[in-house]
C-alpha cells in the first residue's frame, strides 16, 4: 500500500477542492485605521489584490461620512472595481438608507451586520438585534420593489462571545439567524468579531446554525486575535463552509474589543489552503508583493500575519487551478 493512501483518502473525504477567500481589508481593515487612505491608494490596493487572483472583494461601506470618513469614497471605488472583469464585489450597509445607495451600484451583494450580543449591538449600531432584523425586512422589500437581484447577506457578529456582554448564547445566534432568513436575507455569515472563538465553539455554533440555514450559511469571518483564526477556518471548512473572510496584511479589528488584533491575514489563509492542496485561485507569491505595497501605503500601522516572515517553502507546489470561471 502506498504510504500516503490513508491521508489522501481522508483529505478527499473531508475537504473541498476549492475555497473562496473573500478579501475584506478595504472595508473591515481600513475602517479600523484612523488615517484616511486616499482613493488612488485604495485603487492601487484593489488592483493589486485582483492581480493576485482574488475575485471576491468587499469594497467599502455606505455609512454616514461623519461616522466613518474612511469609507466616504466607496462609490468611487465601486466604479474602479466595476472595470475589473469577473470581480464579485460586496458592500456593507447598516440600514435601509445605506442599502438604497448600494442598490444603485453593481455590487453582487450587500452585507447587513447584526450583533448577536445585545450590548455590542447597542454600542455599535444603537439598535437591538431584532431592530436590525426588521431593517433587513425593509431592505428586502426595497430590493424586490426595484427588481434588483443583489443578494442580501445577514452577517451575525459577536456570534462566539463579546467583550462587552461576555457569553452569547448559541440559541440566540440560531434565533437571530432564523429571524434574518425569515426577514428575507439570502445568505448568512457568522463572525467572531472580537476573537473569542476556538475550534470547539466554532463546531458548536456552526453546526447549530447549519441546521436552520443549510447552505445559506455561506461564510465564516474569523479574527486571529489569539492565534486561532486558521484553526477555526479548518473546523468550519470540515463542516462544509466554503467561503472565508480575510484582510490583506492582517489589518482590521473591532473598536469595542481592546487589542482585538486583526482579521486573518489573507496570505496566511491562502498559503494554508494551497499548501493543503485546496485551490483558492490566488497566487501566494503575488500576495507577498501585495503586502509590500500595503506596507508602503500603510506605513506606521500595525500589520499582522505569519506567512510573510519566512515566505514560501521550497517544497511548496500550488494545487491545480479550477478551470476559468470554475464554480465551487
Ligand atoms: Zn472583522
Amino acid at each position: 500500500m502506498p504510504p500516503d493512501s490513508a491521508s489522501t483518502l481522508l483529505r478527499k473525504q473531508t475537504l473541498p477542492a476549492h475555497i473562496v477567500v473573500r478579501e475584506v481589508g478595504l472595508r473591515d481593515g481600513l475602517q479600523s485605521i484612523d488615517r484616511i487612505v486616499s482613493t488612488s491608494d485604495k485603487i492601487q490596493l484593489l488592483q493589486s489584490l485582483y492581480a493576485a487572483g482574488l475575485r471576491h472583494i468587499e469594497i467599502g461601506s455606505f455609512v454616514p461620512t461623519r461616522l466613518l470618513p474612511q469609507m466616504a469614497d466607496t462609490a468611487k471605488l465601486m466604479e474602479a472595481a466595476y472595470r475589473l472583469e469577473g470581480l464579485e464585489t460586496s458592500v456593507l450597509v447598516p440600514n435601509l438608507r445605506g442599502a438604497q445607495t448600494a442598490l444603485q451600484t453593481n455590487a453582487r451583494y450587500l452585507m447587513v451586520p447584526l450583533s448577536a450580543s445585545h450590548a455590542h449591538s447597542f454600542a455599535n449600531l444603537r439598535k437591538t438585534p431584532d431592530e436590525v432584523v426588521a431593517e433587513v425586512g425593509r431592505i428586502r422589500a426595497e430590493r424586490d420593489s426595484r427588481g434588483s437581484t443583489m443578494l442580501i447577506d445577514g452577517g451575525v457578529g459577536t456570534a462566539f462571545g463579546c467583550t462587552l456582554q461576555g457569553h452569547v448564547a448559541v440559541s440566540e445566534v440560531v434565533r437571530l439567524t432564523q429571524g434574518l432568513l425569515d426577514a428575507g436575507a439570502d445568505r448568512i455569515s457568522l463572525a467572531d468579531t472580537v476573537g473569542y472563538a476556538d475550534p470547539a465553539s466554532v463546531r458548536e455554533v456552526f453546526e447549530a446554525v447549519l441546521r436552520v440555514a443549510g447552505d445559506r450559511l455561506w461564510c465564516g469571518h474569523f479574527h486571529d486575535t489569539r492565534g486561532l483564526g486558521l484553526a477555526n477556518v479548518l473546523v468550519a471548512m470540515e463542516l462544509g463552509v466554503h467561503r472565508f473572510d480575510t484582510c490583506f496584511a492582517g489589518i482590521g479589528g473591532c473598536p469595542h474589543a481592546p487589542n482585538s488584533g486583526g482579521n486573518i491575514a489573507t496570505d496566511d489563509l491562502v498559503f494554508m489552503l494551497e499548501s493543503m492542496g485546496i485551490d483558492t485561485g490566488v497566487d501566494v507569491h503575488a500576495l507577498l508583493e501585495q503586502r509590500k505595497l500595503a506596507a508602503t501605503i500603510l506605513d506606521g500601522e500595525v500589520l499582522r500575519g505569519a506567512f510573510w516572515r519566512a515566505g514560501v517553502p521550497i517544497t511548496f507546489s500550488p494545487p491545480a487551478r479550477a478551470s476559468a470561471g470554475g464554480a465551487l
